[in-house]
């Protein structure tokens, strides 16, 4: 779907990560490693040491009020 596609270039694009379990920005550490992932490859959290795909975290990077259970890359 072309918007979904133009919106998760833009979401690359801007590489803002938040944890979707503790909702804390990224480390740089964690953010250098998030950075070239590919959405469905996992990123573990240093603060809460959850690990969620690394598309989870650019989505809460870019609304980082959204409630958890309404991930639009689930499934
Ligand atoms: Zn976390």
């Amino acid at each position: 779907m072309f918007l979904r596609n133009l919106a998760l270039r833009w979401i690359e694009r801007n590489l803002k990560l938040t944890c979707p379990h503790c909702k804390r920005p990224s480390s740089l550490e964690t953010f250098k490693r998030g950075r070239y992932l590919l959405a469905q490859e996992e990123l573990t959290c240093e603060q809460c040491n959850e690990t969620s795909p690394v598309a989870f975290w650019r989505y809460h990077g870019l609304f980082p009020a959204t409630d958890k259970d309404n991930l639009p890359l689930a499934g």
